[in-house]
């Protein structure tokens, strides 16, 4: 039923090196559904009875990672595979500090081990607790996974309400799953993300922004984000924005089409991009007044709106810099006049700005032309970018500037 051509060659060999140092070990969770639902695999996770200990004595080029869940790393040049020791998800357990629950039920740590049957009662969608070994080529399916494949279902493992308990990013993943596959969210498991789905704000803000970019740049990002506004989930990704008004969820949209849409034709995505994006209408809102913009204000804002959408998820520094270069550009793109657009042009984030530029104007209503102009003056010929800048005056600039051209945003 699985091809295994369309298998890691280094992932079955990882198998096969456990298997013949007398352990259990199978390829699961999402190779095993996406190849069984005609999906290309993306990632390969084995599953094994060896402990971390034991899998980093077998091979040499592996380390052990993670405090709250514990796995091992094996890699080779190319590729990384992620090594999981069985759990069985039991907290009556001798040694309570291997698993821990908060006063809300929250699983704080997992680091049981268990046999291959308790271990799949601990994952979370019927759908991901699918074993297969590939060199038998038997699959290990004891909660009706593959019935739920064919019948392009998300079923829970156990009562939905209290796994959400124990995690409620449960709630997040069942959304992405359901884009991902295109299959339908179980009834259950609906009501368990309308009740539960307010623990996601005790979830740290590091692991939040794991979540953001898995389900906003893996392709299918406008989806998702409908998804989540459907769940009201949104607020636990995204800063709200004052009036929560069109213009923050077009803008949110449209840099979402964008992101699926570079994916789709193989380029590169960065969440700074998107952060960008959907953190725009909340600055420019503290710095207009009278539909003119204060700059003084828009530069003292950035940094606090980044805060702000920081306590949400963790967005690492180097995307700082990147966010604010593109906002501040908003602004430069507005002097048309002498030598300034060929300085403009040459800035290294140049492009991305322009890009968000047309994300800005998709989600407006009326149009000033700017993007227009920039796409003109980027085609390259003298004689073309000479009279387009001779179009623009000192004193057209001058207006154009002042306002920065908010079109709608600034109502
Ligand atoms: P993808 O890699 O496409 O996002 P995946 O299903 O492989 O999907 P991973 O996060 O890589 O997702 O996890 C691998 C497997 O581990 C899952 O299929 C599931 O069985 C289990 N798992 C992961 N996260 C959880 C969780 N929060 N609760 C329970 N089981 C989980
Ligand atoms: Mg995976």
């Amino acid at each position: 039923m699985i091809d295994n051509t369309k298998i890691s060659k280094f992932a079955i060999s990882v198998i096969s090196e456990l298997q013949k140092n007398d352990f259990q070990a199978y390829l699961v969770g999402g190779c095993v559904r996406d190849s069984l639902a005609g999906i290309e695999p993306k990632d390969f996770d084995i599953a094994t009875d060896a402990t971390p200990e034991q899998i980093r004595k077998i091979f040499k080029a592996s380390r052990i990672i993670g405090r709250r869940f514990k796995l091992v790393h094996v890699f080779n040049r190319a590729e990384l595979l992620e090594v999981a020791t069985f759990r069985s998800g039991n907290n009556k357990t001798e040694d309570e500090s291997k698993l821990i629950k908060d006063e809300s039920g929250k699983i704080l740590r997992d680091n049981v081990w268990g046999t291959l049957d308790q271990d799949c009662y601990r994952r979370d969608f019927t759908i991901n607790a699918l074993y297969y070994c590939p060199i038998s080529k038997k699959i290990e399916d004891k909660n009706n996974g593959l019935s739920h494949i064919h019948k392009k279902l998300i079923v829970s493992i156990g009562d939905p309400q209290l796994r959400f308990e124990e995690d409620p990013v449960r709630s997040l993943r069942a959304i992405r799953f359901s884009n991902k596959l295109g299959f339908k969210i179980d009834s259950q498991i609906k009501n368990a993300i309308y009740d539960k789905g307010h623990l996601l704000s005790s979830i740290s803000n590091a692991r939040l922004f794991d979540e953001f970019c898995k389900i906003f740049l893996g392709g299918m990002g406008e989806k998702n984000f409908n998804k989540l506004c459907s769940f009201n989930l949104n607020k636990h990704l995204v800063i709200s924005n004052p009036e929560d008004s069109d213009f923050s969820h077009n803008i949110m949209i449209q840099a979402l089409r964008n992101t699926d849409d570079r994916i789709k034709n193989n380029q590169s995505v960065t969440p700074g991009f998107l952060l960008a994006a959907l953190l725009w209408p909340k600055l420019i809102s503290r710095c207009i007044k009278n539909n003119e913009i204060n700059i003084k204000k828009f530069f003292r804002s950035m940094d606090g709106v980044l805060r702000e959408q920081q306590k949400l998820t963790a967005v690492p520094r180097k995307f700082n810099s990147y966010i604010k270069d593109i906002w501040v550009l908003q602004l430069k793109l507005h002097s048309r006049i002498k030598s300034q657009p060929y300085k403009i042009i040459r800035h290294p984030r140049f492009r991305a700005a322009y890009d968000f530029l047309l994300v800005r104007e998709k989600a407006s209503v009326d149009k000033n032309g700017l993007g227009k102009w920039w796409t003109d003056f980027q085609k390259n010929d003298d004689s073309l970018r000479g009279s387009l800048i001779a179009r623009m005056n000192e004193k057209s600039d001058a207006d154009s500037s002042k306002k920065f051209g908010f079109y709608n945003e600034l109502r």
